[in-house]
């Protein structure tokens, strides 16, 4: 990214272009169309209401934590009418419950369902297949929109298998990308319903960004030096093979697991997601309990260990430790293990050690796997 600025209307970019194009569609596990913007993750929000919708539309919100919510707030500021499904900010989504809610919904006037595949506050992973099976069972035609903001490229997403018809996401997370780009892949029936949504404005517009000039496709200057990141982090994604990256992710967050569920033993902790099987491989979520702060915690880690803990959001309190994208067991092992001094240091109950016991259990993982 450190190089000056190339033409832009002829030459490298274009195929710079068309790689980010290219592997953008491999991750998301599409063939259908991918819009990059100069954008953050708010920006692919709107872009994909924006596209396929119009005002007076209405949406159903699945919340699971505060991503869709958030969504979904901005859907009603741009006009749309918003319902929320109730859910709970330490559950995935209850796909019968969306099933019985579209069914209700005889005259079809839902016309998207917002769900997120990661709740990066609650550090939920919500079963996109199985809500698509629930929309299926209920025969319902809305469409399905998933933000995979804090998922994309660090578990499965299969747009197409899974007939998902729009898909966002950001490129810090997952994507190893510094922030500023985001992503919106339309499959054919969200491409369907386009031309006739009027919440379309020009700087968003697929339409426009399909034009013959590669200037259209960023509705401008492309932002090219976001671009060479990207394209730099696709083909590594490409060289580590996604079955491997998602593997990385799978035993990485296991190893926090095993540490968050050592020290809550001692009861000034626990996990976010009550259910073992709705934890994200992403980012785990750390409830405090009654009675303890996670504020000297934070803090310690901070400022004697160099180590930013994610605070809580959405009204959680306790903190979040991100194991998604560019980690390795290096970065992992020691934000746990800077946690467990913190947690020494200061004092906080603590009878066996987490990191201790997430080595062993990665030692045993690579092991059975060598
Ligand atoms: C980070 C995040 C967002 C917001 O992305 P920004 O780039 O901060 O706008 C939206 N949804 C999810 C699930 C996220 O993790």
């Amino acid at each position: 990214m450190h190089r000056p600025a190339i033409d832009i209307y002829a030459g490298e970019l274009l195929q710079t272009t068309e790689d980010c194009h290219n592997g953008l569609r491999e991750v998301f596990c599409t063939q259908h169309h991918v819009f990059i913007y100069a954008a953050n993750g708010h920006g692919a929000w709107e872009a994909a209401i924006s596209n396929t919708l119009s005002r007076g539309d209405k949406v159903l919100v699945l919340e699971s934590g505060r991503f869709a919510l958030g969504w979904g707030g901005m859907g009603s500021v741009m006009g749309l009418e918003v319902e929320v499904l109730p859910g709970d900010f330490r559950r995935a989504v209850n796909p019968d419950v969306v099933a019985e809610r579209l069914r209700a919904d005889a005259a079809h006037e839902i016309k998207a369902i917002l769900v997120v595949q990661i709740d990066t506050a609650s550090g939920v992973v919500n079963d996109i297949p199985r809500i698509r099976a629930a929309m299926d069972a209920s025969g319902h035609p809305a469409l399905l929109m998933v933000d995979t903001i804090a998922s994309l490229a660090t578990m499965p997403f299969e747009m197409d298998a899974w007939r998902v018809d729009v898909a966002v996401c950001g490129s810090q997370k997952g994507l190893m990308t510094p922030p500023g780009l985001s992503f919106v892949a339309a499959g054919e029936r969200a491409m369907a319903a386009h031309p006739a949504a009027n919440l379309r404005t020009r700087y968003w517009d697929w339409t426009e960004r399909q034009g013959e000039e590669h200037y259209q496709k960023y509705c401008g200057t492309p932002p090219e030096h976001m671009l060479f990141g990207l394209d730099a982090a696709l083909k590594l994604l490409r060289q580590e093979g996604m079955e491997n990256v998602y593997r990385r992710h799978r035993l990485l967050a296991g190893a926090v697991r095993e540490a968050v569920a050592t020290w809550s033993v001692d009861g000034a902790f626990e996990f976010n997601v009550t259910e073992a099987d709705e934890r994200a491989d992403s980012v785990t979520t750390v409830k405090m309990n009654e009675g303890y702060d996670s504020r000297a915690l934070n803090q310690f880690c901070r400022e004697t260990c160099g180590v930013t803990l994610g605070l809580g959001i959405g009204g959680l309190g306790g903190f979040r430790i991100a194991h998604m994208g560019h980690v390795n067991a290096a970065m992992v092992l020691g934000t746990l293990g800077s946690v467990e001094l913190g947690m020494r240091t200061l004092g906080m109950p603590l009878t066996e050690s987490g990191v201790a016991r997430a080595t062993a259990l990665l030692a045993n993982q690579l092991r059975a796997s060598a």
